[in-house]
């Protein structure tokens, strides 16, 4: 359902004075006391600076973004009303998914004003609202993901116009209904955001004879999905697109390594994709970084992780059935998605990769353990999603755990930032080193 119909307010049209007005005002209708080439000149003297201010001010308004200023929520047992208070008018699609049960709100891109609700999973139980996540979904579009208690179904959702002391508002009211009724209404837009592929982020195109290795790098998490949040509010999308940007950094500055990030701001981006972005840039190696989060908040330590069908241990398996939600919490429409990497068999191909992957991590760990903690038992297997590319061996590092306050301060520093960047690279720099000496030996 698409709302709106009201004029983007944040069109602004310059009219373009006819030169008689300024000629008129100045009293310079007529051919007078000087002549018509000085006039000229003067005025557009005297023009030059408001000319300038005009586009500064032009330039600050297209800068400045449109933004959530509150959220209001009217919570009765069968019906809920869920206000934004907003700067200006915006463009709003408002579509409901299944299992669990979610309204998804797609908007422009938004600056988020209204507290730690839009960021995470802080926004408390209020009636047939579960909780609610923000964030950006892809460039120039934000989205809010509202996680339903129970089946309801949209009543109306609309922006209304400013009145009574009150900015524009989005509105969306929501009535508990069953099952059948909520599974006839989901409907996902025909075009929606997920239709357009986000760009791979390479450093540089790679050049015929170019000798040098390709990265991927893969920051879990990103944008609407904040993955696992600290005690003291750090997300795990900011940890890992941090230690992501320091790799990359580092992995260059040797000029050995041509590397590809899958983001490379706050962003989603669906798992498939990720895995899609490593194959396309035909990646030697694949690295998704995150950090974990336990009840048990003595736990510390890093693990990496390769692909199994099979988990080593339940903890594991546990822990890659969450990783592997990313889609679902960020309203991806899963049973949309065309192509599903989960599909790909483990063939010859893939048991190959996944013999590298075991390589590799072999190599990891004992760098990480140099500079880090590491978990006892520090490498395990479970089917994370992100590591199904059948032909680039990859591994999955949970750097620590964000419930752990040494691993939150340890995640969030940059010395710890680049220990951890430095250990990955040394591991990167011995496991292709040793395939280059098992080429040229005879
Ligand atoms: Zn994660």
């Amino acid at each position: 359902m698409k709302t709106g119909g009201y004029p983007h307010s944040g069109d602004l049209v310059l009219a373009k004075p006819h030169r008689d007005d300024y000629f008129s005002r100045m009293g310079l209708s007529e051919q007078g006391l000087m002549g018509r080439r000085e006039a000229v000149r003067r005025v557009c003297a005297l023009l030059a600076p408001l000319v300038f201010m005009v586009v500064f001010a032009v330039a600050g308004a297209a800068l400045a973004q449109p933004s959530v200023t509150a959220v209001r929520i009217g919570a009765h047992p069968e019906s809920t009303r869920f206000v934004l208070d907003l700067s200006e008018n915006i463009q709003v699609n408002v579509f409901t998914l299944a299992d669990p049960y979610r309204v998804i709100i797609d908007m422009p891109a938004l600056e988020w004003k209204a507290g730690d609700g839009g960021q995470g999973e802080a926004g408390e139980t209020q009636g047939l609202v579960e909780r609610y996540r923000f964030g950006l979904f892809q460039q120039g579009n934000a989205r809010l993901v509202v996680d339903l208690r129970k089946p309801a179904t949209v009543r109306q959702a609309f922006v209304l116009p400013p009145e009574a002391g009150h900015g524009y508002r989005f509105v969306l009211d929501l009535q508990a209904t069953d099952r059948a009724s909520f599974m006839k209404t989901v409907q996902v837009p025909p075009a929606g955001p997920t239709a357009q592929p986000p760009a791979a982020v390479q450093s540089a195109p790679q050049k015929r004879g170019d000798s040098r290795r390709t990265v991927a790098i893969d920051a879990g998490h990103g944008g609407v999905d904040p993955g696992t949040i600290s005690v003291d509010g750090t997300y795990e999308k900011q940890v890992t697109l941090a230690v992501a940007l320091e790799l990359k950094r580092q992995l260059e500055r040797s000029g050995r390594y041509n590397v590809i990030v899958t983001r490379q701001s706050d962003i989603f981006i669906p798992l498939g994709e990720r895995v899609e972005i490593g194959r396309r840039g035909k990646a030697d190696l694949f690295i998704s970084l995150h950090a974990d989060a336990i009840a048990n908040k003595d736990i510390r330590g890093g693990t990496v992780y390769t692909l199994s069908e099979t988990a080593s241990d339940k903890e594991a398996a546990a822990l890659a059935s969450k990783e592997n939600k990313a889609d679902i919490i960020a309203g991806v429409d899963l049973g949309a998605q065309t192509r599903e990497v989960t599909d790909i068999l483990i063939d010859l191909m893939q048991r190959e990769t996944m013999n590298y992957s075991i390589e590799f991590a072999t190599l990891l760990i004992p760098s990480m353990e140099r500079s880090m903690q590491m978990r006892a038992n520090s490498h395990r297997f479970a089917g994370f999603r992100v590591l199904k590319a059948p032909d680039v061996p990859s591994v999955l590092i949970e750097m620590g755990y964000l419930s752990n306050s040494q691993d939150t301060r340890y995640l969030n520093s940059d010395q710890g930032r680049r220990e951890i960047a430095a250990a990955i690279a040394q591991s990167v720099d011995d496991y292709f080193q040793r395939h280059d000496s098992r080429l040229s030996s005879p």
